[in-house]
């Protein structure tokens, strides 16, 4: 063989061999890329870089389709940039866009097929988005743009274009292809990882949402548990934990505890006159200006019907009368219009205080102070109704013996 022959063979053989190695460095940095949901044009610009540091094409941009269906600069030189103007310039985006068809960019877009324009100056579908007013770019003189392509579906354009005619081969398009390729597998996993994102964020959000809405829910139930739906005050279930723990507090520190039980006199003749719901509107009335005569501290509940409970600690059955007394007094003043009428109503209060017991356990005590204080209750009523009355001075009545 000619060893001139021999010795171009060699070169051509050497010089393929340095392209395809170049190409492969350009696909295993595009590949070592992480993809993490950033944004689209952080990956297209690290891509482009790829394109620049192992292949030399420094003229070279990515036209992403947009949602109006345009094909707009998203990364690289911009298309003035690139046929136009010597050098890069990156960031500071123009306002370039191509319709599908329109140029070589859109035409790429639109055939899904790789578009080679080898004599620029004398190609239609470059010098068909040249202004005729202006001279001819000097700087492309030969341009390839190549579908990204994932799945059939055509999200973009990747440009390279450089001064010469004629200066892209076969192995240039192949690797482009490649690359394209390999770009837009990338970016449609950098958007399922971006949608994963915004989905796991959506979730998040929603879960913390129903967290908050059960909590609220729960503390409505349990404020619901204790409160009284028509008076608003703690119902019995509220009342006797409480009044439990204030009872044993005052036996430990050795201080006064009372109960008082307040009964709405004839209550049914109001609703049995005036109807059940001026009865209700009555019991609301009456909860209130109870809820305003006792102190913070005192623990008042719904007993139930029309009956009320307050235990008062830190209160001797001196104290404990003086506020029974004020009670009956305010409510026996007080009028509510119903229709024509104005209502009103008495109160019978039955009272009782710890004083000085046997009982240890708290709960029988405290059973003990409520069912004494029950009894000067019914005491009252059977002795006229509208009065207060302490236990202690009517046990004797009750019970001769004690
Ligand atoms: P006394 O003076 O002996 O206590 O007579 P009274 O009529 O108040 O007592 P009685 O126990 O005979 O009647 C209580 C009435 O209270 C009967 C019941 O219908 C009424 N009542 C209980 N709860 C409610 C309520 O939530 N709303 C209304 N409107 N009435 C209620
Ligand atoms: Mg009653
Ligand atoms: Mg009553």
């Amino acid at each position: 063989m000619d060893s001139r022959l021999f010795v171009e063979a060699v070169q051509e053989l050497n010089s393929g061999f340095v392209k395809l190695l170049e190409s492969m460095s350009a696909l295993r940095a595009l590949s070592s890329i992480a993809v993490s949901g950033q944004a689209e044009e952080e990956l297209l610009d690290g891509a482009l870089q790829v394109l620049v540091q192992n292949q030399d094409l420094e003229r070279c941009s990515v036209f992403m389709l947009q949602s109006e269906g345009v094909l707009a600069n998203v990364a690289g030189l911009d298309w003035d940039d690139l046929v136009q103007r010597e050098g890069g310039r990156r960031g500071g985006r123009s306002v370039t866009v191509f319709r599908p068809g329109e140029g070589i960019v859109g035409l790429a877009a639109q055939t899904g097929d790789l578009q080679h324009c080898r004599e620029c100056h004398t190609d239609e579908r470059f010098l068909s988005t040249c202004d005729e007013s202006k001279p001819l770019p000097a700087t492309v003189g030969s341009l390839i743009s190549v579908p990204i392509k994932a799945a059939g579906e055509v999200l973009g354009v990747l440009n390279v274009s450089h001064p010469h005619a004629n200066f892209f081969s076969e192995s240039h398009e192949r690797t482009l292809w490649v690359f394209s390729n390999f770009l837009a597998q990338m970016l449609m996993n950098n958007r399922l990882v971006h949608r994963m994102d915004r989905l796991v964020q959506e979730r998040t959000a929603q879960l913390e949402q129903a967290l908050a809405d059960a909590e609220a829910l729960k503390h409505r139930y349990e404020r619901l548990s204790v409160i009284d739906e028509l008076t608003e005050l703690h119902n019995r279930r509220y009342f006797f934990p409480e009044a439990r723990s204030a009872l044993a507090r005052a036996v430990r520190q050795h201080q006064p505890f009372a109960i008082l039980l307040i009964d709405v006199d004839h209550f049914k003749r109001v609703n049995d006159r005036c109807g059940h719901a001026a009865g209700d509107q009555v019991l609301r009335e009456v909860a209130l200006c109870i809820r305003k005569e006792v102190r913070e501290g005192d623990i008042l509940a719904r007993f139930g019907g029309e009956e009320f409970i307050v235990a008062l600690p830190d209160t001797d059955q001196e104290g404990a009368m003086m506020l029974a007394e004020r009670i009956r007094e305010v409510l026996r003043e007080c009028r509510w219009p119903v229709g024509e009428e104005r209502l009103s109503v008495t109160l019978s209060i039955g009272l009782a205080s710890r004083g000085e017991r046997k009982i240890t356990e708290t709960q029988a005590l405290l059973d003990r102070i409520v069912q004494e204080a029950d009894q000067a209750l019914y005491f009252g009523k059977h002795n006229g109704r509208d009065q207060c009355r302490a236990y202690s001075e009517i046990a004797c009545d009750l019970d001769p013996a004690g």
